[in-house]
């Protein structure tokens, strides 16, 4: 559904001076990484740059090269010459930044989620990209951009997460060109950065997982398995939102099992309700986008109102219905 080229928004980066850079709450190294990669290249061409994100950095990815640059928004209001949402696939997942937004003459949308509504003056939502990460290197090296270290690195960063440390269905040639181009061009060090990325979680993580293990639950003769979280369990623990981030590939993993779905009690009296399907047929985008969520063909979420147990019953029955269907 892209709309704009790389030329048009090229031209509008040089032309401009004030930038705000902005991605969705809760975010993961592809939102992360491609604030700070995109925010270093305008940064490097003198302009006046804001990054923020609702949650601010977090613990997992403060190695981040100059992960300092990214804040909560404040609580005054700024105008800037163009806002930039990044891997942010309804408007409203920008969460409280829009709020600091005063006014922005031109607003950009760069995407890779396929339920994206194209929000924004200039758009490109490729949902053929495995990372948001992806489309800014091509974004970057198209228009001649600066790219250095700390921009190959939070760029790689990227798309080694939202690949599934480059495994999942979308990982392409072309991805591994461009990992091999930025491990070169940035000279990376590629065993340190998996290890923070993939070995440096807190121990309260696994004593999650151990909770989430208690709970699960199979059907649909092992196609179908899930686990859930409640607030209960997680002030127990004293477990932050990002420790959950991968724990839902535990279940993925699992022989058989072919939509994995994760239920997490949220203190708004709503459930973040979060979705995998291992078969493009079984379109886990299109069931949250039934409870008002989004995302991608493999992996989707939504946050959807009422108690833990009857968002698991209403969200599982409709899972069931398109596995029924599937077999
Ligand atoms: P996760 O399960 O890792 O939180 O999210 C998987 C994918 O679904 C991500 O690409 C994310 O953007 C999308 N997603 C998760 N929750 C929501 C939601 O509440 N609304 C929408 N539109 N997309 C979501
Ligand atoms: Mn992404």
């Amino acid at each position: 559904m892209s709309t704009s080229t790389f030329d048009e928004i090229g031209k509008v980066l040089r032309k401009h001076q004030r930038f705000a850079i902005l991605s969705h709450v809760r975010p993961d190294g592809d939102a992360l990484g491609s604030q700070l990669a995109f925010a270093l290249s305008l940064e490097q061409l003198g302009k006046d740059i804001r990054v923020w994100n609702e949650n601010g950095m977090l613990e997992k990815y403060s190695f981040l090269p100059r992960a300092e640059l990214l804040s909560k928004p404040p609580a005054t209001v700024e105008e800037f010459d163009v806002a930039v949402a990044l891997d942010t696939a309804i408007q409203n997942r920008l969460g409280n930044t829009l709020a600091a937004i005063g006014s922005a003459k031109i607003w950009i949308n760069i995407d890779h989620h396929g339920s994206n509504p194209g929000y924004g003056d200039l758009v490109i939502v490729d949902p053929g990209a495995p990372a948001t990460g992806e489309i800014i290197f091509n974004l970057i090296k198209s228009q001649g951009l600066p790219i250095n270290h700390d921009i190959a690195e939070n760029l790689y960063v990227a798309i080694s997460t939202d690949t599934g440390s480059f495994q999942y269905s979308k990982t392409s040639a072309r991805t591994f060109e461009i990992a091999a181009e930025l491990v070169g061009v940035g000279g990376l060090d590629v065993g340190k950065i998996s290890q923070q990325l993939y070995e440096s979680y807190p121990r309260r993580r696994v004593e999650l997982l151990r909770e989430l293990l208690r709970t699960m639950r199979f059907s649909e003769c092992g196609r179908l398995a899930s686990f859930s979280l409640s607030l209960k369990t997680a002030a127990e623990l004293a477990v932050l939102p990002e420790d959950n981030e991968g724990l839902i590939d535990h279940l993925r993993a699992i022989r058989g099992v072919i939509v994995a779905v994760f239920f997490e009690e949220l203190a708004d009296g709503k459930v973040r309700v979060s979705m995998r399907s291992k078969e493009e047929a079984v379109d886990v985008c299109a069931i949250c986008q039934k409870f008002g969520g989004g995302g991608h063909t493999l992996a989707a979420g939504a946050r959807v109102r009422g108690t833990l147990a009857e968002v698991e019953q209403r969200v599982l029955e409709e899972v069931r219905d398109v596995l029924k269907r599937q077999s």
